[in-house]
């Protein structure tokens, strides 16, 4: 594999015919101005509109364009999986076409990354020309997995970023299927840090990002990083266990004091037990089920960041 080219930047592309012109534009303004070799990678994720035929043309006259193109539509997720397996470069940058992450910035992420980062994500500070229920809903879900996983993902940060090819390659070795690629990328660890920006709004057309395709992303953050909603199934049925036993506590006492205790209390306070204990063993099996889950996801165990040895006078990075 050629390791000339120092930037691979992936463009996933669905329908986006009306700013690929643009967005080509500005990307290889901006990328040229580094003065090094770099690569543009276009992943046309089953578009039905000339998106793909424009990408050919750019190919046709610029060798640093190229085009993945899918079968069909796989995915905004996926195809940022497939350029980062194309990417030749020792930095591959990830930027949305409607260029609603400004190409410019690419730049300082690149001087993140000469100092040493291996992973530079921006920040949205504010996301401008999204609609209030977008925005809403964003920032509730970027806290609720936030609360909800151990790991470190940070919020109000989409897929816009850089990483090394050391942290590419590492994601490489990740064949989970539900992919939730920003959350992969803080998985992995490795030297990251954040640069805020201002999110444009899109340059022109829509949103490739239904209300379906959101939860399809949002429930792909929670499951692939989060065991709680499988552990609601025990923390409930204990609490059904405790209410049915406090309930039946209260009925014997009723009784002891002379008081009348009908068969129906008596039925509600098994209603109660019973369901906690169903609950209990949901949550038990629920807990086998994440091992499993955990195992076929099929994560490498440990990442290695670098090895040294004192002798050798020098250090050397494993991949
Ligand atoms: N996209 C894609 N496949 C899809 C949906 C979106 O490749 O199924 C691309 C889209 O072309 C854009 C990026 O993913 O480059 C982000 O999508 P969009 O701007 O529609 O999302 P939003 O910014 O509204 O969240
Ligand atoms: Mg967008």
């Amino acid at each position: 594999m050629s390791r000339d080219i120092r930037y691979s930047v992936v463009i996933p592309v669905y329908n986006e015919e009306v700013v690929l012109a643009q967005t080509y534009q500005r990307l290889k303004k901006v990328m040229s101005s580094t003065g090094e070799s770099y690569e543009l990678i276009f992943v046309n994720d089953g578009s039905s509109d000339h998106s793909a035929a424009l990408i050919k043309e750019y190919c046709d006259c610029d060798l640093s364009v190229k085009l993945i193109s899918f079968s069909r539509n796989f995915g905004h997720q996926i195809a940022i999986t497939a350029g980062m397996d194309y990417a030749k470069g020792a930095a591959i940058v990830v930027i949305d076409a409607d260029l609603q992450d400004p190409p410019e910035f690419i730049l300082e992420m690149i001087a993140k990354w000469k100092e040493g980062y291996e992973v530079v994500y921006a920040k949205r500070r504010h996301r401008s020309g999204e609609t209030f229920f977008k925005k809403q809903t964003a920032h509730l879900f970027y806290r609720l997995l936030r609360a909800s996983t151990e790991i470190d993902i940070p919020v109000d940060t989409g897929d816009f970023r850089l990483i090394d090819r050391k942290v590419c390659d590492v994601l490489k070795q990740m064949p989970e299927k539900n992919r939730y690629v920003r959350g992969l990328v803080s998985w992995v660890g490795f030297r990251q840090t954040a640069v805020e920006y201002d999110r444009d709004p899109r340059l022109a057309g829509e949103s490739k990002y239904p209300l379906k395709k959101m939860i399809k992303l949002c429930l792909d953050g929670l499951t692939s990083f989060s065991l709680k909603p499988i552990k609601l199934a025990s923390y409930s049925g204990g609490a059904f266990i405790i209410i049915g036993l406090a309930y039946l506590v209260f009925l014997a006492l009723a009784k002891l004091s002379g008081g009348l205790v009908s068969g129906w209390n008596l039925v509600l306070s098994n209603v109660w037990l019973l369901t906690g204990l169903i609950l209990t063993m949901m949550g038990i099996m629920g807990e086998y089920v994440g091992r499993i889950y955990d195992e076929a996801r099929n994560r490498p165990l440990y990442i290695v960041g670098e090895s040294y040895r004192s002798e050798e006078k020098e250090r050397s990075v494993i991949k």
